[in-house]
């Protein structure tokens, strides 16, 4: 069927293509990606070729509006070079611009790499805030961190190995010293979750930056520490002893 399929893909481990993302690739007319060498693989992995082309930052303005012409009479598939199309990525003008032409947009959900890093960290998963990159400059930095150091909510970054050390310790000095933790290399070989303060953190990373991607994941403001289960079943042990 003609319209824009927006189609997540995996963040390591490429057997996480869904198949009902499979499909969608095996059959667009084009796939619209960031990098053609990465999404060859990827439907090297399941077996197909389709035509590729590129849509990415530097292009993305000049290419839109042939695209959503196509998208009248072709099936257009939008990947990224890895998890959640407009996720950090792009796509958020393709699908805006889709939408006012009246084209069919559909979402094929799949990885996300903030999503599965929050599953992992053990921190309050009930509220949360996406910040996406932080600004790498140290004023803007700063200035990014201040403005949601009052959100009552888990925090979710995107960083790179050589800066984590410095965005930890902004974090601290901005927010103050609160749990964190650090999701590395999620679904592939060296996976790893290192949950500490942002203080501690920053002292880890500090010497030895690490390698591969990263989402950094910050507790809400003055959380108390988490009660254990068996302080929560003692509790209510205890709470029931005292009904009548
Ligand atoms: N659209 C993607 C998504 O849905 O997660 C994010 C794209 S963003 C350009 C890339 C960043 O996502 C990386 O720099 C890293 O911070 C994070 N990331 C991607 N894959 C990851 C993984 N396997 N483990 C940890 N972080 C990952």
């Amino acid at each position: 069927e003609p319209g824009l399929y927006i189609v997540a893909t995996p963040i390591g481990n490429l057997s996480d293509l869904s198949p009902r993302g499979a499909t969608i690739l095996s059959q667009a007319d084009m796939i619209a990606c960031e990098d053609s060498r990465v999404t060859a693989k990827l439907l090297q992995h399941i077996g197909v070729k389709r035509p590729m082309m590129p849509y990415h930052d530097h292009n993305a303005d000049r290419v839109r509006p042939g695209l959503i012409d196509r998208m009248g009479n072709e099936s257009i598939a939008l990947v990224s070079d890895a998890g959640t199309p407009l996720i950090s990525d792009p796509g958020y003008k393709l699908v805006r611009d889709a939408r006012a032409a009246g084209v069919p947009v559909v979402t094929i959900p799949g990885p996300c790499a903030a999503i599965a890093a929050l599953t992992l960290a053990g921190l309050p998963s009930d509220r949360f805030l996406f910040l996406g990159f932080l600004p790498p400059k140290q004023k803007a930095r700063a200035d990014a961190i201040a403005e949601v150091a009052a959100v009552r909510a888990t925090l979710i970054l995107y960083e790179s190995g050589p800066r984590l050390a410095v965005t930890l310790t902004a974090l601290a000095e901005g927010l103050g010293d609160r749990e964190a933790a650090v999701a590395r290399e999620i679904s592939k070989r060296f996976e790893e979750c290192v949950t500490e303060s942002l203080s501690a953190l920053a002292a880890r990373y500090a010497d030895n930056p690490p390698k591969g991607e990263i989402v950094v994941i910050v507790a809400p403001p003055g959380e108390a520490p988490p009660a254990s289960e068996d302080d929560a079943d003692a509790a209510l042990a205890e709470a029931l002893t005292r009904l009548p």
